[in-house]
This record gives C-alpha cells, structure tokens and sequence, in this order.
C-alpha cells in the first residue's frame, strides 16, 4: 500500500472533525480474504475517541496515522469497538489511558461465540480485563452529539455509533454495514449471528442516516438510488516480488465483482 495514500476525508466544524486513520477494505481473493477494517477518529470538544482498532498487520500503520494528526496512543480517551473480530480490534491493547466502550453482549458473545465464528479475537475477552473497559448499548450517550445503537446480526452483541458531524448525522457501521454494497442487498455480506437481526440492523441504520462509515470500504453517502463515494483511497497498490529470480512469483488478475456469502455461519 502506498504510504502517502491516505487520503483523509474530512468533515469539519466548530465542534467535532472525522477522520479516517486506515480505510477499510474488502479484500476477497481465490485464496481466502484479507480483513481491513475502517479505523475512524472522532473529535468532539477536547475528547479523541477512535472508533474500532484494526487487525495487527497494521499496528504500525494505525500509529502513523494517529501521529499525521498530532496524536499519540495515549491521547486516545475513548476507543469504540463496534464488534470483537480480529480485524476490528486486535490493536486495543495500545490505548491504555481509553475507556473502551463495547456492548456487554457482545462480551459475552467473545467469550463464547457461535462455535463456527472463527473470528473473534481469541484473547480478546481476557486481554480486556486489564483495560477500562465501560459497557454500553442502545442510545447510550458517549458524549454531546455521539450515540451508540444496537446492530446486532453480523455477530451477536454488534453496535454501531452515530455522531453529530457538520450539522448531519453520520453512522459509524462497522461491519453490520461493511460495505456500499449492503444498502441494495439489505444485508451485510457476512453474518454470523442471525440473518433477520443483520436485515433489521441495516434498515435501522439506513432509517438513522445517509452517510455512512462501513467496516469495509470507503465512506459514502446515499443520495436517492444512487452511491457516493467520498473523498478517500480508491485504488490500492498489491507488490509481488521478482527477487526469487527474473520473472515474478505472482500475477494478480482483478475482478470488481466479489463472492458474497451472506449466511456463512449461523447461531
Ligand atoms: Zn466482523
């Protein structure tokens, strides 16, 4: 990936900026999956909360972002984590002076998932107990103009958060909204709680909102039937290597339409 390609979107005004420090992706190959999610900062007053960690291949990079904003890992006073799958929240253990804000069940849910949700952080639910860890659900209120709802189905205890910026409301969705792709499909492409919360959770989301940060893909905005992309990277850069000899290991061939499996895995 190229490292100046972080192309921030920004959304100012006199009380809160968001910012997003890696974008997400949803990387589908023949191969297997690559799980990036969007790793968001919101500043409301002096607050600085980051919405979901991110998977630890890129530790490194989730510093370097926060350090292009002036911040360290210790001025983060608020980390959300709207699920507990690896790719959202594997990097939590650097911000120990935050609260962390998570739904109590989906706590629950990490310490004893659906047997074929592979993706919950293993550790993640003992790693916890040495963090400020504040359990939060439905319409709780993380500070002026920033929400927490319930969008359960992708897993169990899954929350979303909602947050006055510029004047409109903007919906944190995590991966009860991974990516665009979801708003004609009525469903995230991965579930695995419960297909009908999956479907209530994005009409619940889409009832609340129009502009909406997935947990894999690019921010956008929903303007009748159609789906604008904000600013932000659109195209990414994959290296192969030619060390091992003359010619390269690998070819990639790229394909726009990927696989969907909605109901891989259920309760
Ligand atoms: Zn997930």
């Amino acid at each position: 990936m190229e490292a100046d390609g972080i192309t921030k979107w920004k959304v100012k005004n006199k009380m809160s900026t968001l910012d997003v420090l890696t974008y997400g992706f949803g990387l589908a190959t023949d191969q297997g999956s690559v799980g990036y999610s969007t790793n968001a900062l919101l500043r409301v007053g002096n607050q600085n909360i980051l919405i979901d960690t991110g998977p630890s291949s890129r530790r490194g990079f989730l510093v370097k972002s926060l350090r292009e904003k002036g911040l360290e890992t210790d001025d983060i006073d608020i980390v959300i984590l709207t699920h507990m799958h690896w790719d959202h929240c594997q990097n939590t253990d650097l911000f120990t002076k935050a609260r962390v804000l998570v739904n109590p069940t989906e706590i629950d849910y990490a310490r004893a998932p659906n047997k074929w949700d592979l993706a919950v952080a293993a550790g993640m639910a003992d790693m916890m107990r040495n963090m400020k860890v504040d359990t939060v659900s439905e319409g709780d209120k993380v500070v002026d103009g920033v929400t927490i709802i319930e969008t359960p189905g992708h897993t169990k205890g899954h929350m979303s958060v909602l947050a006055d910026v510029d004047g409109e409301k903007v919906l944190l969705a995590g991966d009860a909204m991974p990516e665009s792709g979801s708003i004609a499909r009525g469903l995230p492409y991965n579930v695995f709680w419960d297909v009908s919360d999956a479907q209530e959770s994005v009409e619940k989301m889409v009832a609340a909102s129009n502009v909406f940060y997935p947990g894999h893909d690019r921010p956008f905005r929903v303007e009748g039937d159609e789906i604008n992309y904000l600013e932000g990277t659109g195209a990414i850069q994959v290296m192969g290597s030619t060390d091992g000899g003359g010619s390269a290991s690998l070819t990639f061939t790229v394909s726009a339409k990927r696989t969907v499996n909605v109901d891989i895995v259920q309760k």
